[in-house]
């Protein structure tokens, strides 16, 4: 039989009645024919619950117990959507990741998914099993450890199994219709796309545009995956991502992504020598910090000032680091700087690598709002910019403006 993989995230499952409209949907693709797999994320609003009495319990907490507790909110839902649909008289039952098994690696809290046996559940299915919900986010380390995905793992879940499992779409089900110009919460100009390339959807999904996990985008790209975003409230058509060719329109820009929880770091007076970069970054690195954007300043009397940005939260991590760097003698700096009110504003579009003069007209439109922009960086189908938190919504509605995406479709 066909095969879809249906994803519902935590507002599409948030209470009994919503699981019941989740449930009606799967039923309606039952009785059109297909064997279907739900994936399930937690509740709306369990997962940070966990992770906020996790914290409390121990801030320097074992990363392993960390997943044993965030892991549990899908083990809810995947039960009641199975007996939601049994009441429904659609043979279902669920699964949690150890049972299938979804094999990950031992990175507790972000861990890669390696490999999904497909053997038990095809079983089920061959015995008239109509629907298998598996709860997302979720594996198991070759240790035999409970294993996260990263926050918004439940994503990449769905399109790990609809790889491995050949289907025929993957359709996210989510609290928006579609991948949109930018964040509609931020923006009412934002315009829903029909279509979207692998590419510029996977550095949207970078650069904080959270409707899909960066991974699931990565993972869809190199499995040829169907990947359809829609909404679980209307029948609305979603977005499809799909490969490149498939997207009619050619943009210079397709979308506006932003990133609230940013930080600017500066290490003042630094030497300037070779191996300054590598003393500094490799210690960050060590101790977790996933920096982002770095500029180093021009030298005066060999002295620098070294900037780079990091989330927020990481923070007391990278000061931790480069003190005790400094403590070995690792690394010489005046002072450590954080200014922990930044955000990174980014444009993408596949256009910019044939049209000139995107930079030009970004900085434009933020310096007519007055914006002052911190660092900037460039890849070939985005630039970023980090600016003043304060100023974020503006940036974002500014550079929507400035790019004409309210005739975007
Ligand atoms: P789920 O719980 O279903 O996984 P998420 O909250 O993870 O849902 O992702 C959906 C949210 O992503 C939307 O509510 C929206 O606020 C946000 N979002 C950010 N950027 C975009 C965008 N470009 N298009 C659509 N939604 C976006
Ligand atoms: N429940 C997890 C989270 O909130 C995974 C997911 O919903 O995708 O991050
Ligand atoms: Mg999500």
């Amino acid at each position: 039989m066909p095969l879809l993989v249906m994803k519902f995230g935590g507002t599409s499952v948030a209470d009994i009645a919503r699981i019941r409209n989740a449930a009606a949907k799967v039923k309606r693709e039952v009785e059109a024919g297909y064997d279907v797999i739900v994936i399930v994320s937690a509740m709306a609003g369990r997962t940070n619950e966990l992770v906020a009495w996790v914290n409390e319990t121990s801030p320097l907490y074992d990363a392993r117990e960390y997943d044993a507790v965030v892991s549990s909110g899908e083990n809810v839902t995947a039960g009641l959507m199975a007996l939601t649909l049994q009441e429904m008289d659609v043979p279902a039952r669920s699964w949690q990741g150890w049972q299938v098994p979804l094999v990950t690696t031992a990175a507790h809290g972000a861990a890669r998914i390696e490999r999904i046996e497909r053997a038990a559940i095809d079983a089920k299915f061959a015995e008239g099993m109509r629907v298998a919900v598996v709860a997302g986010f979720q594996g198991i380390s070759p240790e035999g450890r409970i294993t996260t995905l990263g926050r918004g793992g439940s994503d990449t879940t769905a399109v790990a199994f609809a790889a491995a499992f050949e289907a025929e779409r993957c359709d996210i089900y989510t609290d928006v219709d579609g991948v949109y110009t930018t964040d509609p919460r931020l923006c009412d100009r934002a315009r829903k796309l029909s279509r979207i390339g692998f590419e510029e959807m996977l550095e949207l999904a970078s650069l904080g545009a959270k409707v899909l996990q960066t991974r699931s985008v990565e993972l869809a790209m190199r499995y040829n995956v169907r990947l359809q975003v829609r909404s679980s409230f209307s029948d609305e058509p979603g977005t499809l991502v799909c490969g490149e060719e498939e997207v009619m329109e050619s943009r210079v820009v397709s979308g506006v992504a932003y990133s609230r929880d940013e930080a600017e770091v500066t290490l003042t007076s630094v030497a300037d020598r070779p191996g300054i970069a590598a003393a500094i970054f490799g210690p960050l690195a060590e101790a977790g910090v996933n920096v982002d954007m770095i500029v180093q300043n021009i030298s005066d009397a060999g002295h620098t000032d070294m900037t780079f940005s990091c989330p927020v939260d990481q923070v007391k991590r990278a000061e931790a680091a480069m003190l005790a760097a400094r403590e070995r003698g690792e690394v010489g700096f005046e002072a450590l700087v954080a200014d922990t009110n930044v955000a990174k504003i980014s444009v993408v579009g596949i256009g910019m690598r044939s049209h000139a003069g995107v930079a030009a007209r970004m900085f434009r439109a933020l310096s007519g709002e007055g914006i002052n922009i911190k660092v900037i960086t460039t890849s070939e189908i985005k630039i970023s910019v980090l600016i003043d938190r304060k100023y974020m919504e503006l940036a974002v509605q500014a550079l929507h403006d400035a790019f004409g995406l309210e005739n975007a479709a």
